[in-house]
């Protein structure tokens, strides 16, 4: 399927691995023009290199979301680099602060909601007068399955993933009349570094092997995942592109599931 997006131009956050990596090698594939976002610049050069894009149809530039003002700049060099934006995919994310609730200080808090609902929002604010120019638009956050069913030992990130998907769907509702459409995927349990590191963390504390702790997650923690194993990265971005796309010309203010069942409500 042609996605309908040749020539138009995007925004990756979060692109040097993961989600918003496969989300990029999309895109890039369909024609348009990337930029690829992450906040180490070293890291980030090189899944640059990793794309083995054509020539002038991938730029990289390296931004901390944690303030408004390295978004700001990072608006200013992205619009410097491509014009303004078609397409932006928000997929910079952290796990944050874990533990249950009496167990998290206000840093902890403070760090996860700026990074998972802060940072979206001030993305959304800076490159919104490019999106609404064009007359077509599109924007797709990196939600969670946990936005709808929180569990208690990481509720910073549950609470953040939430305010994510009340956001998005306000949001859709203001500018879809010139074009500008705006939906979430929430994925579960994919197979990025994200969940690396949680799997080498439980390994750790129940003494197991990273493929034995993976396996006693899904029978114990995530019950419904029906396919009984970890998502991978493409099969979210394939989404995610979608949702970017001129095929998804009636999708608004939409939460796709990418979770193969994780939640359990209909
Ligand atoms: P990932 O590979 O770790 O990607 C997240 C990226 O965000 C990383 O490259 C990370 O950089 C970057 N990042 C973190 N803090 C940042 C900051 N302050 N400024 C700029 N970039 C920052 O994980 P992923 O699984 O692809 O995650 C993509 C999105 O999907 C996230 O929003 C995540 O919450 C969401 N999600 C993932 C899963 C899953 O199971 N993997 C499930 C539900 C939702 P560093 O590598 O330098 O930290």
């Amino acid at each position: 399927m042609d996605l309908g997006i040749t020539g138009r131009t995007a925004l990756v956050t979060g692109g040097d691995s993961g989600i918003g990596w496969e989300t990029a090698r999309i895109l890039l594939d369909e024609g348009a023009t990337v930029v690829l976002s992450d906040q180490d610049a070293d890291s980030l050069a090189e899944a640059a290199a990793r794309l083995d894009a054509p020539e002038g149809r991938l730029h990289h530039v390296a931004a901390d979301l944690s303030t408004d003002e390295a978004v700001k700049e990072l608006a200013a060099s992205v619009t410097d680099l491509v014009g303004d934006l078609d397409i932006l995919v928000q997929s910079a994310g952290i796990t944050g602060a874990q533990g249950l609730f009496h167990e998290i200080d206000d840093e902890g808090w403070t760090t996860t909601l700026t990074v998972d609902l802060l940072a979206p929002i001030r993305l959304t604010r800076a490159f919104l007068p490019g999106l609404r120019r064009g007359g077509w638009g599109r924007i797709v956050y990196l939600a969670s399955e946990d936005a709808v069913q929180p569990y208690d030992d990481e509720l910073p990130y549950c609470a953040a993933k939430a305010g994510v998907l009340a956001f998005a769907k306000g949001l859709s509702r203001t500018y879809a009349e010139e074009g500008l459409l705006v939906n979430c995927v929430s994925p579960a349990f994919i197979k990025t570094p994200m969940t690396d590191a949680m799997m080498e963390k439980r390994s750790k504390e129940i003494g197991s092997s990273v493929d034995e702790a993976i396996e006693s997650f899904l029978d114990e923690e995530r019950p419904y995942m029906e396919l009984g194993r970890r998502g991978l990265p493409e099969e979210v971005a394939s989404v995610v592109a979608f949702l970017c796309s001129d095929r998804a010309s009636f999708v608004n203010g939409s939460n796709y599931r990418v979770d193969s069942g994780s939640v359990a409500t209909i």
